[in-house]
């Protein structure tokens, strides 16, 4: 009996034995699999070979500093809590990518962890004809509150490089210039951005900058925009759709068109006078959106508002990592809402008739 139970035993662990190796084998080479295909994928897209881009991973891993190197101490900061804080608005997608509002984040702390990284941020704005006009007052509080404290690149694509206005930066912070050419068609002036945002980054940025974002030059800043918002792919809501029905959201609504959303599709309406990321995700981006907006064009479509619904056709698709709140774009012809505690930029009145080469 005990010798009948001594082999039963031994049978039954060799044949565990056998069972696991098998595991470890399969799931070794079933992972092998997934790596190698992640790989052709990868060599495989156009995006990767134009750009050779190697993702970085410092937005996941996140270091606070020491405060004082002589007593060891980390930076004071209030207790952060899962049970109290901002109960009036939704503060995460249900993709679980932050939604930013006032009150969801530490300014102090993440300044801290960001410096550290010394990270370098650029922004693009293009003043295109008249559109020069708001080029002052964008660049001088983009200087009072746009990353204050890190290095900045501000680049404005212009028709007319010698109206550039001269504001005083900080060390660090810097306005670069690049000539476009002007356009008797706004329509064409604001789809042309994605082509020369894509080229920006690829000629320009990719061995230099870490961030991106791509704002509307007939705006200003009233409030701080700064590390909060940075992540992979970031896109602003439209203060104007955010308590519609999605099937009221002005998405491009016929299906010929590449930037085609249905009905019953779409998270949010995201802004096309601002959005960003790491470089790799808006050169995506960029990229896409411009191919989509110049396959369209060959069949003789263009999407109800131009290359801000091909954004929101590509955020459908690929989710913002991070959902910045209408307090990062508000419009200053609305009155506040309650839940917005800060504006910290909003689109100027104007009078299209007067800006804008045509109707
Ligand atoms: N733009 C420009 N010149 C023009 C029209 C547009 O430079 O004649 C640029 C400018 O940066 C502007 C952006 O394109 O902020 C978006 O255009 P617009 O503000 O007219 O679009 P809206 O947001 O009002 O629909």
């Amino acid at each position: 009996m005990h010798a009948l139970n001594g082999k039963t035993v031994t049978v039954i662990l060799l044949t565990a034995l056998m069972l696991g190796v098998l595991y470890c084998y399969i799931s070794q080479t079933f992972r092998f699999v997934v790596s190698f295909q992640e790989e052709q994928e990868t060599d495989d897209s156009s995006f990767r070979s134009s750009a050779s881009v190697v993702l970085k991973t410092h937005v996941f891993h996140l270091v606070a500093p020491d405060q004082n190197m002589w007593d060891y101490r980390h930076l004071q900061y209030k207790q952060p809590s899962i049970v109290e804080g901002r109960t009036d608005v939704v503060t995460v997608t249900p993709w679980l990518a932050p939604v930013v509002w006032e009150g969801t984040f530490n300014p102090v702390l993440l300044d801290s962890i960001y410096q550290q990284q010394n990270i370098s941020v650029a922004a693009t704005v293009f003043a295109v004809g008249k559109y020069i006009m708001f080029l002052k007052n964008f660049l001088e509080t983009a200087e009072q509150h746009f990353f204050v404290g890190f290095r900045v690149h501000i680049y404005v694509f212009t028709d007319q490089p010698n109206e550039v206005p001269q504001v005083k930066m900080a060390d660090g912070r810097k306005v670069m210039v690049r000539s476009v050419p002007s356009s008797n068609r706004w329509q064409e002036i604001s789809a042309r951005r994605m082509e020369l945002i894509q080229t920006l980054i690829e000629e320009e940025l990719l061995k230099t900058t870490d961030y991106i974002f791509c704002l509307d030059v007939d705006s200003k800043f009233h409030g701080r925009w700064g590390a909060e918002s940075l992540g992979g792919l970031v896109a602003v809501i439209h203060p104007g759709y955010y308590w519609d029905s999605r099937s009221k959201f002005p998405y491009e609504r016929r299906p010929q068109s590449r930037a085609y959303v249905a009905p019953e599709e779409g998270d949010f309406y995201y802004c096309g006078g601002a959005f960003g990321g790491s470089l790799q995700e808006v050169h995506l981006l960029a990229k896409t959106c411009r191919l989509n907006f110049e396959n369209d064009a060959v069949e003789g479509i263009e999407a109800a508002w131009q290359e801000e619904s091909h954004l929101n056709r590509y955020m459908w698709i690929n989710k913002p990592s991070k959902v910045l709140s209408p307090e990062y774009l508000w419009q200053d012809f609305k009155s506040r809402n309650r839940e917005i505690h800060i504006i910290r930029f909003s689109g100027v009145v104007k009078n299209y008739a007067d800006i804008r080469p045509n109707v």
